[in-house]
């Protein structure tokens, strides 16, 4: 989609520091991290955010991701949270499906 962000740098439009990549998902680094670990697990093709999502394939591949990326950083043992923001009540600011993986560091139990 021409002029979404993510789009550009899932697809190598715009360089950015990549932790992991399939064929249908890029994984790089929050430019803004909230904690050690902040890694956007974003699939190449555009889409607004979650609902958007009906490929399988596609599911599996962000799977994959999650999997992968938790490897490489690190914190597969420690564990980590996963984050979906869909909408305007969850503040989502970049508008093409994105999840986060954060951790490296105690979260705690609250969700909010
Ligand atoms: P959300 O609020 O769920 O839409 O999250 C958007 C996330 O994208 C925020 O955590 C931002 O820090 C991050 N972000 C925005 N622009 C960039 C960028 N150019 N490269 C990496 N992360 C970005
Ligand atoms: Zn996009």
């Amino acid at each position: 989609m021409e002029n979404c962000i993510f789009c550009k740098l899932a697809n190598h439009e715009i360089p950015t520091n990549i932790v992991y990549e399939n064929e249908l998902v890029t994984a790089f680094e929050d430019a803004n991290p909230v904690a050690p670990v902040h890694t956007l697990i974003v699939p190449k093709a555009h889409m607004d955010n979650i609902l958007g999502l009906s490929d399988p394939d596609l599911m599996v591949a962000l799977k994959d991701a999650i999997d992968q990326v938790a490897e490489i950083k690190g914190v597969k043992e420690s564990g980590f949270r996963l984050i979906n923001n869909c909408g305007a009540d969850a503040g989502q600011t970049v508008m093409h499906l994105h999840i986060h993986l954060i951790g490296g560091v105690s979260l705690g139990e609250k969700l909010i």
